[in-house]
This record gives C-alpha cells, structure tokens and sequence, in this order.
C-alpha cells in the first residue's frame, strides 16, 4: 500500500525476491494532469503487480503518468517497458542512454571479469542469474535527457536533477531545496552500502562516486528518499560513514596484495570482507561473486589511478601488486 511521505508524494515498496535488496523504493508524486514516477522495479510479474496495485489505490490511470529513472539498472528500469503509454514521457541521463544504445550484450563484461580472474565457467551461470540478463526492459522506449542542474517540475514539487556518477556512470538524484529532500537512488543508502563496480578498462568509478559523495554533502536535505531500504535523516553522517567504507576497503586491499603479490581482482575479492549470509567465499552465491569482484576491480582501479599499487601482469589475466 501506498505510504504518504509528503502531501502528494508516496513510496511504493516494490519486492525484489532472492536480492539482498529486498526491494525498491518507488516514489510517485500525484500532480494532477500529469502524475510522476521515479524508479520502476524489475520487468517481472511481482514487480508489475506491486506498481499497479499502488497506483490503482493512488487512483492514478497509467495514461496519466510520467517517469523519471535514477540510473539504468534492473530494479529502476526495468519495468519501464510495462508501464510507458504512448503519452508517457519517461526521464533519464544521457550518459546511461548512450550506454543503452551501444549496448552490444553482456559478452564484453565477461571477457573482461575472465581478464581479472572470475573462472569462465562459473562465469557464465552467473550472467544467467544477473537481473540485468533476467529482468531488463524488453525494449528501450524514448528518453528524454535531463542534465546535472536541470529543472523537473512535478505537481508541487520543483526538482534539481544532481548527476551523481559512481554507481553507475550517469547516475542522477533529485534534490527538493525547499522540501531539503533527495530522491537519491542508489547514490546513498542506509544499512546497506551502494555497490561501486567496474567492468570496464578505462575510467575511475570509485574515483568519481567519492567526488559525488562530496558534491552533494552541502545541499541542504532533512530526509533522505533513497532507492532501497529505510528512508534517513543523518544525511552528513551518512556520507562521512559511506566514505570511511570505502577508505577501509582500501586499505584492506593494500593488505591482501602485502601478503600475497601479485592478486588478481577475483582472488582480492575472495579475501575482502563481505557483509553476505555465507559461512566461505566458495560459498557465495555466485551473483555475489560477481558483484564482489566488480568491487574489487572499482577499489584496485583507485589505487593504480593515484600510484599506490600497479600491474603485474596484463595477460592472460590482470594482477596488481604494491609499488
Ligand atoms: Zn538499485
């Protein structure tokens, strides 16, 4: 059912079964004409019956709706193929658009997890289980491209689109200054800590989640609206507690690669900390392997960037080892 938040904002909760997530946040604003909702859920049945029942007891007619997308996985977009009508504007980043429409399948980010490591065979039953290979958007409707500072009106509510890229590479919240809210997607969560990825050769993702981390640390926000879990308060606190995490990571990893030189990223991951219900590595689901390992590639990424280890080797597999 859906939960009042502010006068004409509510949060649906929409399951996201077998994810340690354990489901989204959807928020919808009831504008009148035109009704806006942000993040969508995966493209499954639990997913679609969740939405509609919300909006049915929202009394909201799917015509009437409009859709913003905090960033391009799953569990916020993939459902946007269900929903959009051919009236539906539908909101996104244009860094995630392009992303989209390159897309040439999930064959590069397995040639490039075998690159650091991940065993080939247990390679491919992980792409099986991904949510992006199960439950993506069946096809890519029209995007209409919001940049960092732009304006999203919705009923009462005026929005700044903030571009905060880390967990994803265009990743956008929307910051409230006069209801000092963030709609923040997965930039900031509570309890669990957003997952900082890197499957690809170039770029700094945790480099640049950091710097999102600081570029929206003085905006005024009394609740935080995030994509999963509890909705917050400490919003500075939160922020200095997410980047200490990631500053423990590094150093943990610079512990790994003291003790055993050279590592690739999956042998770095299988000796990481994991906050996961499992009693050994070789235990882990293998979805969590491959989440983990993509950690590991963002954090040894960080540390090759600003000269604190480098590479050992480049073939067959990457390794990394102190300078
Ligand atoms: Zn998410």
């Amino acid at each position: 059912m859906p939960e009042e938040i502010y006068p004409n904002l509510y949060r649906l909760e929409i399951p996201l079964p077998e994810s340690p997530l354990k489901y989204l946040n959807s928020y919808v604003i009831k504008g009148g004409a035109r009704n806006l909702i942000i993040d969508t859920g995966l493209n499954r049945d639990v997913c679609k019956t969740a939405m509609l029942e919300g909006l049915k007891a929202l009394d909201i007619d799917l015509n009437t709706v409009d859709i913003f997308i905090t960033h391009l996985h799953a569990d916020h977009f993939g459902l946007v193929s269900e929903l959009a009508t051919q009236n539906t504007k539908i909101y996104f980043n244009r860094p995630e658009k392009e992303i989209i429409e390159h897309w040439k399948g999930f064959e590069p980010m397995i040639a490039y997890g075998a690159k650091n490591g991940f065993p080939e065979e247990i390679l491919r039953a992980a792409l099986h289980q991904h949510p992006g290979f199960k439950y993506g958007s069946k096809w890519t409707p029209v995007l209409n491209i919001l940049n960092d500072n732009d304006t999203l009106d919705a009923g009462d509510f005026r929005f700044t689109c903030i571009q905060t890229p880390g967990h994803t590479q265009g990743h956008m919240c929307l910051y409230e200054p006069e209801g000092r809210f963030l709609i923040a997607g997965d930039h900031i969560l509570l309890d669990i800590t957003p997952n900082i990825q890197c499957w690809w050769e170039d770029g700094d993702p945790l480099g640049d989640y950091i710097n999102s981390l600081d570029k929206v640390y003085f905006l005024n926000v009394d609740q935080v609206l995030p994509g999963h879990r509890r909705l917050f308060e400490n919003y500075t606190e939160r922020i200095d507690e997410l980047k200490h995490h990631h500053e423990h990571r590094l150093d943990e990893i610079l512990n790994i690669l003291d003790k055993k030189s050279p590592s690739t990223a999956f042998e770095t991951a299988s000796k990481m900390t994991w906050d996961i219900e499992a009693d050994s590595w070789d235990k882990f689901p293998v979805a969590q392997k491959w989440f983990a390992t993509g950690e590991a590639v963002s954090h040894l990424r960080y540390l090759e960037r600003r000269g604190k280890i480098r590479r050992a080797s480049e073939d067959p597999v990457i390794t990394f080892e102190l300078v």
